[in-house]
């Protein structure tokens, strides 16, 4: 059996899960969108459905998702609906909604349901992607109070740049937030993972924690609270080959790599085609044996190769991290130019084991 593999710590997913509340003493919807950021949503539902306030979700089909697999929680949707027709489901599986856009509104107001619905009212306070515009926020509100459709609503808004620990930009989004919903009784949440981590002071009734529950950081720079988080995801296989090379000798495609003194090659049962980045270049951080050593030469689809100069033990069978507790997620994404979302996300063939239940 081919031996990649990506194991799946639920042991530390309630545990990030836990400190998002911890530090915020607020109620926690753990996101699991797009799969859980690719460790499944269902398995990571399920392991925090005990500990969890509720669970947010891209769309629908996420949501029913896990509905199908017998979760009650409330499950919020972060861009509502695409289509009215979703309103019957919505009302139906009991799910909770948010509403970004004029056009959402009117279709609530024109559509007939039969509950009552729960609403996340969505203020653009500066991202300027998605939410209705302070200017008419007061005015929405009201309408969705006046068409008998809704149970509740609570404010959100979303940041763009609360991993940027110095920028005055979260400071201003929460500002025009504030101004905006005054005078409108109802809870607000603010905080994604950087704004829970990252900036204490900001009020958020509830907060939407997702790259956190996942161990990765959000930030690029050392941070007290995100160092207490615990990498949930770790992506392993082994050595398949070994070869020694004298120096002056290519590695793999392109030969962008050249020994510069003689060199012991191992090659990895992992590639591109498994979500491990292609970008990734000669020097990337991998631990083979237990031991941190590097990259060379280009990812293929289904292997790469690594420096085992330094890693005599090494043999054909020895195991290897491509990213985990001892090499970040974080570190391989910012090698390849993206990002720990990113590369989790791109996460496919690996099968998953989970461990922790
Ligand atoms: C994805 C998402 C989150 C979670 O963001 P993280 O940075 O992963 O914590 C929170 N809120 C909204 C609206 C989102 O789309």
């Amino acid at each position: 059996m081919r031996p990649a593999r990506a194991l799946i710590d639920l042991q530390a997913l309630r545990h990030n899960y836990r400190l998002a509340r911890e530090l915020t003493g607020a109620k926690a919807l753990a996101v699991v969108k797009a799969d859980a950021y690719g460790h499944g949503a269902v398995r990571c539902a399920l392991a925090l459905e005990t500990a969890a306030d509720g669970f947010a979700v891209a769309c629908i089909e996420e949501a029913l998702e896990l509905r199908a697999a017998g979760i009650k929680a409330p499950v919020l949707l972060l861009e509502g609906f695409f289509e009215a027709s979703e309103l019957a489901l919505i009302a139906e599986h009991d799910l909770w909604c948010v509403v970004h856009s004029l056009w959402q509104l009117e279709a609530i107001e024109k559509t007939a349901v039969h509950q009552p619905l729960t609403l996340w009212l969505k203020m653009d306070t500066g991202m300027h992607r998605v939410g209705i515009h302070p200017k008419d926020y007061h005015d929405a509100y009201q309408r969705l109070l006046a068409s008998g459709k809704v149970s509740r609503i609570v404010l959100m808004s979303h940041f763009a740049r609360a991993d940027e620990l110095d920028a005055e930009a979260t400071a201003q989004q929460v500002a025009v937030f504030e101004a905006a919903r005054q005078g409108l009784a109802a809870e607000c949440s603010l905080r994604n993972s950087p704004a829970v981590l990252g900036w204490p002071t900001i009020k958020s009734d509830w907060v939407r924690p997702g790259i956190m529950l996942y161990g990765a950081s959000p930030f690029e720079v050392e941070q007290a609270a995100a160092s207490r988080l615990q990498p949930v995801m770790t992506l392993q296989s082994r050595i398949i080959s070994v070869r020694e090379l004298p120096a002056g000798e290519p590695v793999g495609y392109g030969a962008t790599f050249i020994s510069q003194r003689p060199t012991r090659v191992g090659v990895v049962a992992m590639g591109y085609a498994d979500g491990y980045p292609r970008h990734a270049p000669t020097g990337t951080p991998i631990v083979v044996a237990g031991k941190r050593t590097q990259l060379i030469g280009r990812v293929s689809m289904d292997m790469l190769c690594v420096d085992l100069t330094e890693v005599p033990e090494a043999t054909v069978g020895s195991p290897v991290e491509l990213w985990g507790k001892q090499v970040l997620a974080s570190d391989v994404a910012m090698q390849a130019g993206t990002i720990a979302y990113q590369i989790f996300c791109n996460l496919k063939r690996v099968p998953r084991d989970y461990i922790g239940e």
